[in-house]
């Protein structure tokens, strides 16, 4: 899997993104990215991992499907974030489709997504309103969603918006968040519901320019009155509980994307600063330049024997799964950052240059600060875990 993912990015996606450097920037989102990449993801059988063998998927090894998700997620991050980004939305909802969707809408739905290189999937949780209540999670009725879904005849309407959502602008299915008892805590009152493209009452806004990952179109998305039936609930009442799994699998998955990209930092200035020349030398001869990739290395490392210390406790359902994870996405975000400053360093002006793709990759390491949760989340959903009884109690609302 490594070996075909590491010849994907090295022959197809490196060198679209550093020969259209500029479609980054196309101001139609839709056309950043062209459809041969996607069908390429799919010609080496990763677009649609997730998908149960026995709807037409391939199953991963069981008891390593984390760690097998998280050496994928580096290889294709390693050739562009937002590319892993678009894939990892598809592995995301399908894992979470195959653990708590009724047969009849894995039946309906998975064919469909293996039949279209193009089908994306989406994950809508977070609400102008923000999404660190969802994250730590604050369970009380004034910390619950803001998007509101009713039970009327065969049908569930639903009303609210959702934002920042990868995938959003793209996507052919949606896995929406609602309000569905607004007297319960957030835990026992939101419920999930499947919504395709195109369904009456559902708009997709706008697409979000981001700072990075742009390859990855992040939308806005509106609900007005908008129906779907009764039959695409996927679960009731309890569904941000029983996406709990999916979630320890996504902060894994996040944090070997980052390593992806952690790694394209090294091995892009390890490049430079043996071939650049200052002082009669090549950089690595100067003894601060070694020093610095030295400490871009170990950072690496240091991240990688973290996700994998992590992923493996979330495949093996080790108790401080839930403390792991969450240490293994922000210590990620956090070191990547400092190896993503590091390269810009080591390049000089080089770095700055819009064409020179350096940069293109601290912009896309900044972004995982935010994604999953911000840093600070993080760090308290950490401390929540460890210190139940403490941390781990709700403050309550202002007075
Ligand atoms: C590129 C990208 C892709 C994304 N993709 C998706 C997606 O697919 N689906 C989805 O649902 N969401 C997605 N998100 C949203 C992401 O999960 C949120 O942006 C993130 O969790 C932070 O939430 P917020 O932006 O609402 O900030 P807020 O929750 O409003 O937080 C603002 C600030 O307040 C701090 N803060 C908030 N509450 C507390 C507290 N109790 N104690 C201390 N500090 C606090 C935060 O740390 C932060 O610094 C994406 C975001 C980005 C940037």
């Amino acid at each position: 899997m490594r070996d075909s993912c590491r010849a994907f990015v090295n022959d197809v996606v490196t060198p679209f993104i550093r020969s259209s450097w500029q479609k980054e920037w196309d101001m139609a989102p839709g056309e950043r990215l062209p459809p041969a990449i996607l069908e390429g993801a799919e010609a080496i059988g990763v677009r649609t991992l997730g998908v149960p063998e026995a709807f037409g998927g391939f199953d991963l090894e069981p008891g390593s499907e984390v760690r097998s998700f998280a050496l994928i997620a580096e290889e294709i991050a390693r050739g562009d974030s937002g590319l892993a980004d678009k894939l990892v939305q598809n592995w995301k909802v399908s894992i979470l489709l195959r653990e708590v969707a009724p047969q009849h809408l894995q039946q309906h739905w998975f064919p469909r997504l293996l039949a279209d290189p193009q089908f994306l999937l989406a994950h809508c949780l977070t609400e102008p309103r923000g999404a660190s209540d969802r994250w730590l999670p604050y369970n009380a009725p004034e910390a619950g969603m803001q998007t509101r879904a009713v039970r009327d005849g065969d049908d569930w309407v639903i009303n609210g918006r959702k934002q920042y959502i990868s995938n959003g602008y793209d996507a052919a299915l949606y896995v929406v968040y609602a309000n569905t008892d607004r007297s319960k805590g957030m835990l026992q009152g939101t419920s999930s519901f499947l919504v395709p493209r195109g369904t009456p009452g559902f708009t997709v806004a706008k697409c979000n320019e981001t700072m990075g990952c742009r390859f990855m179109n992040n939308g806005e998305l509106v609900f007005e009155d908008c129906r779907v039936p009764a039959d695409h609930l996927l679960v009731k009442d309890l569904a941000l509980k029983s996406a709990g799994q999916y979630f320890r699998a996504g902060k894994i998955i996040q944090a070997a994307k980052n390593l992806g990209v952690g790694v394209a930092c090294f091995e892009r200035t390890a490049d430079f600063v043996q071939s650049h020349v200052q002082g009669g030398r090549i950089l690595i001869k100067h003894q601060a330049v070694a020093v610095r990739l030295a400490d871009m290395a170990c950072r690496i490392e240091a991240v990688r024997a973290l996700v994998e210390r992590a992923a493996k406790a979330v495949d093996d359902g080790h108790p401080d799964s839930e403390i792991l994870c969450n240490m293994a996405k922000v210590y990620a975000s956090e070191e990547i950052m400092k190896v993503a400053t590091h390269a810009l360093e080591l390049h000089g002006g080089h770095g700055a240059m819009l064409e020179f793709g350096v940069e293109k990759l601290f912009r896309d390491a900044a972004i995982f600060l935010h994604m999953d949760a911000t840093v600070d989340i993080s760090h308290m959903k950490i401390i929540k875990a460890m210190f139940p009884e403490t941390a781990g109690k709700y403050a309550g609302p202002e007075a």
